[in-house]
């Protein structure tokens, strides 16, 4: 009898002992892992069910939760951190610019027609091929014939004889097109336009294949438009583009209605693989109307999309000396740049997120603009109950600031949510811009936001530049070029420690969105979205961060991209 009851004492202890630890879907062993959580830095293995976080340690006690049907994925000694956040980029810019070839950047004519040349023999005859980005003046050689200041088609048709090809100017102006595009536009020596634009020819009569302002239209209605198979087209390329990236999180700036339609279409359809945070797009009024009445959108779909901030513009780019300044630019007596909203609407629109629960995010990259946006955030929190911190307002940039105003951004408790990769690529002509004095007090100024407070959130406002958060990390690390310079790095004293570089593009981007809670750590109860990387990025020397490649990701606790060294 007391056998029986000890017996049945012991298999009731079992039988609870077991239902208290969760049976994993997934484990991951093995690892190198680091959680941005204190408690618990860096462990060895990580225990997923449902798509969350159920356990994290050592091999051993993360293995108790395996059961029969638990897969084991052994990371083989490999670097993980939670997933990483993009918080300022355009999704579908960077699917758009997938479908077209990118010809920013490119040092010749004969660059172009190479990177045409790769194109065609990827593609269908008879289909289009589109371009952006290319001008002439920033090649090094063009030894095409020059007609009026530009190229000629007739390298670019010789490589692509059967595909129609229209690549557009980087001002927007002006379109090259090949023979074939001419062909199918019925476009000839006889052809005259007089609306407003011009078709090049030589001096035979016959077309150069440039097309400049309106007679764009000549080729352009020939072109397929985007349409919703297209805008799908790009949405995938999005996706895979992220996921290969190690990209789990995407805060997108700037979103009309279609786009929207088109994330809720793909989160139904289980495409969604990316965790959108959408802001939509001030400049449409109706847009924020209806969201102001139907209120915030957060986290459908298990936290797949979240609509409740809205973007803003204060000012243009510092390259085109658009950025809105205090004092002129440096390299042009008097110039200050230019507001692109008026004012009165930022405070507008501030004091109306503020009442209808939304978060507002301004594009301010000069310091007046800066120093504007916090005037009326400042104003516009004063019609408010409690903290200004609370409604976590952001500043997209904030990239050159004046001293005065540095500290205001943890006072107010607004984010700058800055691009570490543009100053990579910028700084070595911005100084031109500002002169020494104005990049050292208060450009790129990273680390002098964090001393004071403020909680800095890292992206690459991709297509701008790439999606690629490796570069973007190892910018925010050593605040060099991606060719290595200068040795020390530019204002050395403002960069991140590889810690808050981690920080910025996992819970502080989390942060930036109100999601911290669910994201951004690898803590129990959290989303299970992982990045794994082939090297330590935390502990390697820095010339081999750019070295490092992200070889697997998953969100949701299912993996969505392996390259294959992981299976
Ligand atoms: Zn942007």
């Amino acid at each position: 009898m007391k056998t029986f009851f000890s017996i049945l004492l012991l298999s009731f202890f079992f039988a609870n002992y077991q239902s208290k630890i969760d049976v994993a879907d997934t484990i991951f062993i093995n690892g190198k892992i680091y959680t941005v959580y204190e408690n618990q830095p860096v462990v060895q293995a990580v225990a997923v069910k449902d798509g969350k976080i159920i356990a994290l340690g050592s091999n051993e006690s993360v293995l108790k939760s395996k059961g029969n049907q638990s897969e084991t994925i052994d990371l083989g000694g490999k670097t993980m951190t939670p997933g990483l956040i993009d918080s300022h980029a355009h999704f579908m810019g960077v699917g758009y610019s997938k479908l077209e070839l990118n010809l920013m950047g490119l040092s010749s004519y004969e660059a172009l027609v190479d990177k045409v040349k790769e194109r065609v023999a990827k593609t269908k005859p008879g289909e289009w091929i589109l371009g952006r980005g290319w001008h002439q003046d920033k090649w090094d050689s063009i030894t095409s014939p020059v007609i009026h200041g530009f190229p000629i088609h007739k390298l670019l048709s010789a490589i692509s004889p059967d595909n129609p090809v229209y690549l557009r100017h980087a001002s927007g102006h002006a379109g090259l097109a090949n023979a074939k595009a001419m062909e199918i536009a019925g476009i000839d020596a006889s052809t005259e336009f007089d609306g407003g634009g011009d078709v090049f020819k030589d001096k035979d009569g016959n077309p150069t294949g440039i097309f400049n302002e309106t007679a764009q239209s000549l080729i352009g209605r020939y072109i397929p438009k985007n349409n919703a198979v297209r805008d799908q087209l790009a949405f995938e390329e999005a996706i895979k583009e992220c996921l290969s990236n190690g990209i789990t999180s995407f805060h997108d700036a700037g979103v009309n209605q279609n786009t929207i339609d088109l994330y809720k279409k793909n989160l139904e359809n289980g495409k969604l693989k990316v965790r959108i945070y959408a802001m939509l797009s001030g400049g449409n009024r109706g847009l924020l109307k209806r969201f102001y009445k139907s209120g915030p959108e957060v986290g459908l779909g298990d936290g797949f999309l979240s609509i409740r901030s809205i973007k803003l513009y204060s000012d243009g780019a510092l390259g085109s000396r658009g950025a809105w300044l205090l004092e002129p630019y440096e390299d042009m007596p008097g110039e200050l740049g230019h507001s692109t909203t008026p004012i009165e609407n930022i405070y507008k629109v501030s004091e109306d997120a503020l009442k209808y629960g939304f978060q507002v995010c301004t594009h301010a990259i000069g310091d007046r603009a800066n120093r504007e946006v916090l005037d009326q955030y400042e104003k516009a929190f004063s019609t408010i109950d409690g903290k200004s911190s609370d409604y976590r307002f952001r500043m997209e940039h904030a990239q050159h600031l004046h001293p005065d105003d540095i500290p205001r951004f943890a006072e107010l408790g607004v984010i700058p949510a800055m691009q570490a990769i543009h100053m990579s690529s910028d700084r070595p002509w911005a100084i031109d811009r500002l002169g020494e004095k104005r990049i050292e007090e208060g450009a790129y100024v990273w680390q002098k936001l964090l001393k004071s407070g403020a909680v800095v959130i890292n992206g690459t406002d991709a297509p701008v530049e790439p999606v690629n958060p490796i570069e973007c990390f190892y910018a925010s690390v050593t605040r060099k070029t991606l060719k290595g310079t200068p040795p020390g790095g530019y204002e050395p004293d403002q960069k991140m420690t590889r810690a808050q570089a981690l920080r910025s593009y996992t819970l502080d981007a989390a942060f930036g969105s109100f999601e911290e809670d669910v994201k951004g750590s690898i803590e129990i109860g959290k989303y299970a979205d992982f990045t794994v990387f082939d090297k330590d990025i935390m502990n390697v020397p820095e010339e081999e961060i750019l070295k490092t490649k992200v070889v697997m990701t998953v969100v949701d606790g299912e993996v969505v991209y392996t390259d294959g060294l992981i299976d």
